[in-house]
């Protein structure tokens, strides 16, 4: 008997956002499921999300980024896949951003690369893990919104021997100020890429 198996008869899956019994395989119970705030098509300016940052969605995002809940990658990849316009993923590379060395180490896996991978497995995207960040791990607490800006765009960069493809979709587990995307999109044009975007699972939204 598979595992998954075995572990859902010991313990019922609980939904990853209220706690109560989710009663499937869903990582979200029917009700948090329900009231999952759907986002329209259309491109926010640094890149499209299928759903708000909120409830349930930032349940998923939160337990696959710090509870190494990486079997959520998934179901977050499928819902994306299910939603993004074609225009937005056809003939493009999905390239994840990137963490700092030192997370990684304690982390041990980068949660966007996992959503990249998975959602380009479902859409016949090809993945290239081309970006990487550099320098210290300093906090940005205490930066105003410019300095955070200039401090994310010196760490960001195309890692040596790679090539920025020439279409490419950045893609991040949320999307806040945008700046991280942004960062993303400046290093890779600089590096010959000549058509890009970003895309997220969820977006914060008034801002
Ligand atoms: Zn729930």
């Amino acid at each position: 008997m598979p595992l998954r198996s075995l572990v859902s008869i010991v313990a019922p899956p609980l939904c990853v956002s209220c706690g109560a019994s989710a009663g499937s395989a869903e990582p979200l119970c029917a009700r948090c499921r329900a009231e999952l705030r759907w986002l329209p098509p259309d491109p926010a300016p640094y890149g499209w999300a299928p759903l708000a940052y909120e409830g349930g969605a930032r349940a998923l995002v939160r337990a696959l980024k710090f509870r190494g809940a990486v079997g959520l990658a998934a179901t977050m990849a499928a819902q994306i896949a299910a939603t993004a316009p074609d225009e937005l993923l056809d003939g493009f590379t999905l390239v994840p951003v990137p963490i700092h060395p030192a997370r990684l180490r304690r982390r041990g896996y980068n949660q966007a690369e996992w959503l990249a991978l998975e959602l380009g497995e479902r859409r016949g995207c090809p993945v290239s893990v081309c970006l990487e960040r550099v320098g210290s791990e300093a906090s940005q607490v205490g930066l105003n919104r410019i300095e955070r800006i200039d401090s994310i765009q010196q760490t960001i960069r195309v890692r040596d021997g790679y090539e920025a493809p020439e279409r490419v979709v950045v893609v991040d587990d949320v999307i806040t100020t945008g700046a991280t995307i942004d960062a993303c999109l400046g290093a890779l044009f600089a590096a010959g890429c000549e058509l890009a975007g970003g895309l997220a699972y969820a977006r914060t939204l008034g801002r």
